[in-house]
């Protein structure tokens, strides 16, 4: 019966030669497959408030959490095991690679964006809530990054098989655009996003243009994601996104009542509402859509010039476009994040502190930008040391696995020395996966160990700690040993990203005459596998954007919820742990909210104010870990308590249940009462 249904709801292509095998009676791909319809019936009912989460990419990171199963291995397309790296050790790098046996993760993300919509959508899973997500299936993901030994990074095109990829199921159903000059046919794809229990799912639509149906420029819309040739790829492919999404969630039948817009990609959704109705019911459509702004930088706001609209998009809709989206003193430009806030009943900003930024940037809408801080999904990043630890305190947390905010319980263990204890030995636990993959460096477990790990930005600043490597090596020297593990992409298209990646493999390789004091390797291909195992197994992790360029960043949520301590600018999701004691806050401090110009990167004054926080850590990790010898009564186990505690808060359960009071406002968002 239940296969029965499932295929009635998904009719799925290629069932008997390529899914048969995965999917019956009572599994999917290993996970039960009753929470599936019962999301899906919840999503048809009338009765339940449904809500569609619009995302341009989704980091789910199967290869870390609730991985699908099959029988057999997973196809070689699919799998990503060799990886180089780039150290302060020279010849070594050409000899010597990270092999890591892990399937490649669903190549759908590029970075902490789509990780958020990924934890997101767990979250909601977790929380049994009736939620439908949509996304686009990149038929050639990101890129893949390589290096170039010295001379950078080399962008290649990725190639993966969502054909054969585990629970990722294609449907023998399409929808049709009717655009200005051609139509559109997008196939749809089904992924299930399950809850930590595996009580619940999220069903997460993906939006393919790779079919015969379509004329051969337009089949490769969805090949790349934010590929930017041309304002006509820019343009196509939010208007998959949010056009092509909306017919989707009709061809489905499914009854949604809140439309969720993650980012102003997804803006063109109102389109599908707004077409042939009166301003009266364009009003009332409004109090259906919500908005999240992730962008803090003016000029990372989308904006497109009607005359390139026009040749996508029909008249009637750039009229309505028009009267959302003109900017005042840029006649005939259409700015997508005024199109998203003039069409969305609540717009929240994702830190504190960035709804300052966009309160000075947006001052007639002050009124309705509301902060709801990012926050990160408990179970996919927290180590296995460190859960096993939890729960063997798990009579005094309370069940956080559930509900991470009784992490804040951890205080009251504060003087627990067998805690203390565990609490040191779950870190070394998780510092030897680290040194397992790279003892070959020289990497070794009682040495100072910071990463840097992020999307390549100039405003992220990623050479900041070799700014002055004298002053590094003089530290190292006199204090102890320094060990630093770098990564990032660069967008393949952006070459000041490029000259970043250069002036690092640089400036690393310069520090080859002092690899006695400092080891430093910058590893290739930064994905979520990378970003799971550096936040889980360093001891400190460096944060140093410009600020306020950060709108949030949630790389730190993951280090703190391992006990792994901050070294960080004040800027994003840090300002409100300001004063919690989770590490070392160390440079320049915005008071203007102005994110206009990022001209001045201070690059020598937060350099020389980072070396001389750096001093005095490097200095508290050697009287805390003597060669070994560990003192328990060390303030770094302190502010390792500390940070864990500040994880009750910085997690998307918070989060989702902030969307669900403050600006989702429905009653019965559940796919079970
Ligand atoms: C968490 C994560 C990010 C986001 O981190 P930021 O702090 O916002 O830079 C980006 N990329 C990957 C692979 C991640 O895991």
């Amino acid at each position: 019966m239940s296969l029965q249904r499932f295929l009635e709801i998904n009719p799925v292509d290629r069932f008997e030669e390529n899914y048969k095998q995965f999917i019956d009676e009572n599994s999917f791909y290993g996970f039960p497959i009753d929470p599936i319809l019962k999301a899906e019936e919840a999503l048809l009912k009338p009765d339940v408030t449904s809500i569609a989460y619009f995302s341009m990419e989704y980091g789910l990171a199967p290869s870390i959490y609730n991985s699908f199963l099959i029988k057999g291995e997973v196809s070689e397309a699919n799998t990503f095991r060799r990886h180089e790296l780039f150290s302060n050790m020279r010849s070594l790098d050409y000899f010597l690679d990270i092999q890591i046996d892990k399937m490649l993760d669903l190549p759908i993300y590029s970075g902490g964006l789509g990780v958020l919509a990924g934890d997101t959508t767990k979250s909601m899973a977790d929380l049994g809530m009736s939620v439908v997500a949509v996304g686009i299936l990149w038929n050639k993901g990101y890129f893949k990054q390589n290096f170039w030994f010295r001379y950078g990074q080399l962008p290649e095109e990725m190639n993966w098989d969502p054909w054969n990829y585990p629970g990722l199921i294609p449907l023998n159903k399409k929808v049709k655009l009717e655009m200005r000059n051609e139509t559109l046919y997008l196939k749809l794809w089904k992924y299930y996003v399950y809850s930590y229990d595996h009580r619940f799912v999220v069903p997460l639509i993906l939006l393919d243009a790779n079919i015969d149906s379509n004329v051969e420029e337009l089949q490769r819309l969805t090949d790349q994601l934010y590929r930017s040739d041309n304002p006509w790829w820019k343009i196509y492919q939010r208007v998959i996104l949010g056009l092509g999404g909306m017919k989707a969630l009709e061809a489905l039948g499914y009854n949604v009542v809140r439309y969720h817009l993650n980012e102003g990609h997804a803006a063109f959704a109102f389109l599908e509402k707004a077409r042939g109705k009166s301003d009266e019911e364009i009003e009332q459509e409004k109090k259906s859509f919500v908005y999240t702004c992730h962008t803090p930088v003016a000029a990372g706001h989308d904006r497109f010039h009607i005359n390139d609209l026009r040749i996508v998009l029909k008249d009637e809709d750039i009229a309505i476009l028009e009267k959302l989206g003109t900017e005042p003193d840029k006649p005939g430009v259409i700015n997508l994040t005024l199109v998203a806030m003039n069409a969305s009943n609540h717009i929240n900003a994702v830190a504190l502190k960035h709804s300052w930024v966009m309160h000075n940037q947006f001052p007639d809408y002050k009124d309705r930008i509301i902060a709801i801080t990012n926050g990160v999904h408990t179970l996919t990043w927290i180590s296995e040391p460190v859960r096993n630890l939890l729960n063997k305190y798990r009579d005094v947390l309370g069940d956080w696995e559930k509900d991470p905010t009784n992490l804040k319980n951890v205080e009251s263990l504060r003087n627990n020395w067998d805690f203390r204890r565990d609490l040191w030995n779950a870190h070394q636990e998780n510092k030897r996966q680290l040194v397992s993959l790279l003892w070959r460096w020289g990497v070794d477990e009682n040495s100072f160990t910071l990463a840097w790990a992020r999307r390549i930005a100039a405003y992220k600043r990623p050479s900041l700690i070799l700014r002055n490597p004298d002053r590094l090596v003089d530290i190292a020297r006199r204090v102890g040993k320094i060990q630093i593990i770098m990564a990032g992409k660069a967008h393949p298209q952006d070459n000041l990203g490029f000259t970043f990646i250069r002036e690092l493999m640089d400036k690393i390789d310069a520090l080859y005459e002092y690899r006695k004091y400092i080891r430093i390797m910058m590893l290739e291909n930064y994905d979520t596998y990378f970003g799971k195992l550096l936040t889980n197994t360093v001891d400190v992790w460096l944060n140093n954007p410009l600020p306020p360029f950060e709108a949030s960043g949630t790389s730190g949520m993951k280090a703190i919820l391992n006990g792994v301590l901050q070294l960080t600018t004040l800027d994003g999701w840090v300002v409100e742990a300001e004063d919690k004691d989770i590490g070392w806050i160390f440079g320049y401090r915005d008071e203007t909210n102005d994110a206009s110009n990022e001209m001045n990167l201070r690059l020598d004054e937060d350099a020389e104010a980072l070396y001389q926080a750096l001093e005095e850590v490097v200095g508290l990790y050697y009287s805390t870990n003597k060669g070994g010898e560990v003192d328990l009564s060390s303030p770094w186990i302190d502010k390792m308590i500390n940070a864990i505690s500040q994880a009750s808060y910085f997690n998307t359960y918070r989060m989702v249940n902030d969307y669900l009071n403050k600006i989702w406002e429905v009653d019965r968002a559940f796919a079970t009462a």
